[in-house]
């Protein structure tokens, strides 16, 4: 998702009151409720316990996520996941999911929504992950155009679960952004239908199949550029009880009333296993559920010992990672640049070659990234796949926009106006001549910065008028570093950096990469 839009989406924004619950205990204890439902979303690989430099704990690893939900011994009880878990962090992207998938089969996930990256190894990894590990992903608007069957569904659409006298029907539901969100060679075999018909059918089904409490577990999202949002979807498929969301990395609890009159309780848990969603079902004396439900930081559970098997298991899988990340890669006769600051004051030949393999990736007029989001250089020599990780190690996705030249020439300004900033561009498939200006900063003080006198794309001089397509990432397109001017871009989302610089630098051509590595994209001019 787009940084700063998840940020402006993430404040608490709610008609029940979400509760910091600062301590639970470490023992078994039973709620009394009817049903507890836990839930997450929007993890991409985060599966592993985090601490910040105080000691807190800020993720909460899937080891101690099952070990709560375990000390809960109220006897009716649901774990859902709302989507885009399988892909991110090294964790996830090294085997291709499969890591992921094994965590989340021993965690016992009772359901799970497919979201946009979920797809991101291709529809048949996906399907390969679910099959080898019995992973209940539910999808109720996802067909297969090759398929046989009547809906010709690529994973079951529903699940029913009872227990005693309370039957509860849950299904699932990916975003349509799916198709634009995800390399489009990932689904093209698949069509995502609309998310309000789904629903409507999937709650007709589930009450007809005597179902007392609809769930949807749904990649969604609840901001403004969610297509369609899952409010939407609650106020126009009337008779879901509860919706369990993710997408855009909200911490949300909104109850939506449908067009019918009746009430669904949205729910969110943030994103990255920072918080572990719970909510709280009552039967109600006429009928219905009466929900409460809170968004509990990773921090409250510092009480709840992990669970040892399941911390063994990862810890073997953390191993496993290690050898995989120390393997070689590659060899380069030259060093790749990512010193701060060169990075930060001119182009070097490793922000030329990133953003080539963007270039190359996504078929885009150029590519433009922030010094920033590059972490670190590569000495000449042999290459593992951690170093190339560390390179770019914050899991960013690439975002293609269209933008106009007017607004692509404002970006370039923007970016070399701010000299030793981790705003400073670095790009490919744009060449400049520059001159130099002095700034003068608010406190008096002087600094030279570069001004575009003029630039050419493609070869070409670039028109303000005509529109460009620019590769970048997430953080950017989401007007990250002030870049305002990328926001109002129509965009399309591909794979990750790292993912796509991995394997332009291990299969281009030794010359190739020097040639890039060689090229001049700014020359100065007086
Ligand atoms: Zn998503």
């Amino acid at each position: 998702m787009k940084n700063t839009r998840k940020i402006a989406n993430s404040g608490v924004k709610s008609s029940l009151a979400v509760l910091l619950v600062l301590a639970v205990a470490g023992t078994a204890w039973a709620s009394g409720h009817d049903l507890v439902i836990y839930h997450t979303n929007d993890v991409h690989g985060y599966a592993l316990e985090e601490r910040d430099e105080g000691g807190r704990l800020t993720r909460l690893g899937y080891d101690r996520l099952k070990a709560v939900v375990d000390s809960d011994e109220t006897g009716r009880k649901l774990l859902i996941d709302a989507g885009d878990v399988l892909h991110g962090q090294a964790f996830a992207t090294a085997r291709r999911g499969d890591f992921m998938a094994q965590v989340l089969s021993l965690t016992a996930y009772d359901a799970l929504a497919a979201g946009n990256h979920d797809f991101d190894y291709g529809d048949g990894r996906l399907l390969h992950l679910v099959d080898k590990y019995r992973l209940n992903f539910l999808a109720a608007n996802v067909t297969g155009k090759t398929l046989g069957g009547d809906k010709k569904y690529i994973l079951p659409p529903y699940l029913i679960r009872s227990w005693g006298d309370l039957k509860v029907g849950i299904f699932g539901l990916s975003t349509p952004e799916t198709m634009t969100s995800t390399d489009p060679r990932n689904v093209a075999e698949l069509t995502f239908g609309d998310p309000v018909a789904a629903a409507r059918e999937m709650v007709a089904l589930l009450r007809a199949e005597g179902a007392e409490m609809v769930i949807a577990a749904m990649h969604m999202g609840s901001g403004p550029y969610c297509q369609p949002m899952s409010q939407t979807v609650a106020a126009e498929a009337p008779g879901i009880d509860l919706i369990v969301d993710g997408h855009s990395h909200s911490k949300l609890a909104e109850r939506v009333k449908s067009v019918d009159g009746r009430e669904t309780l949205v729910v969110s848990a943030g994103s990255y296993l920072e918080n572990l969603g719970r909510v709280y079902a009552d039967r109600k004396p006429e009928g219905g559920f009466a929900f409460s439900a809170e968004v509990l930081p990773a921090s409250s559970f510092e009480g709840v010992p992990a669970d040892p098997a399941l911390s063994r298991a990862m810890g073997v899988l953390r191993e496993e990672l290690e050898v995989e990340l120390n393997q070689v890669v590659m060899k380069t006769p030259f060093a790749l640049d990512g010193a701060r600051d060169n990075l930060r004051s001119r182009s070097t030949n490793l922000g030329r070659i990133i953003c080539a393999s963007l270039v190359e990736a996504t078929g885009a007029d150029a590519a433009f990234l922030n010094a920033g989001s590059i972490r670190d250089s590569i000495p000449a020599g042999e290459v593992t796949k951690g170093q190339i990780l560390s390179v770019l190690p914050y899991g960013n996705y690439i975002y293609v926009l269209e933008i106009t030249g007017r607004d692509l020439l404002a970006a370039l300004n923007h970016g070399l106006g701010q000299p030793e900033s981790g705003a400073f561009p670095q790009f490919w498939g744009l060449t400049m001549e520059a001159g130099k200006t002095t700034l003068t900063g608010s406190d008096g003080t002087k600094k030279e910065a570069l001004a575009a006198k003029s630039v050419k794309i493609g070869g070409k001089p670039l028109d303000l008028n005509a529109k460009y397509r620019l590769a970048t990432n997430d953080f950017l397109s989401a007007g990250g570093d002030g870049y305002e001017m990328f926001t109002k871009c129509e965009y399309r989302e591909f794979a990750t950096l790292e993912e796509v610089f991995r394997k332009f630098v291990t299969e281009s051509e030794p010359a190739a990469l020097k040639k890039i590595s060689d090229a001049e994209v700014i020359r100065l001019v007086k």
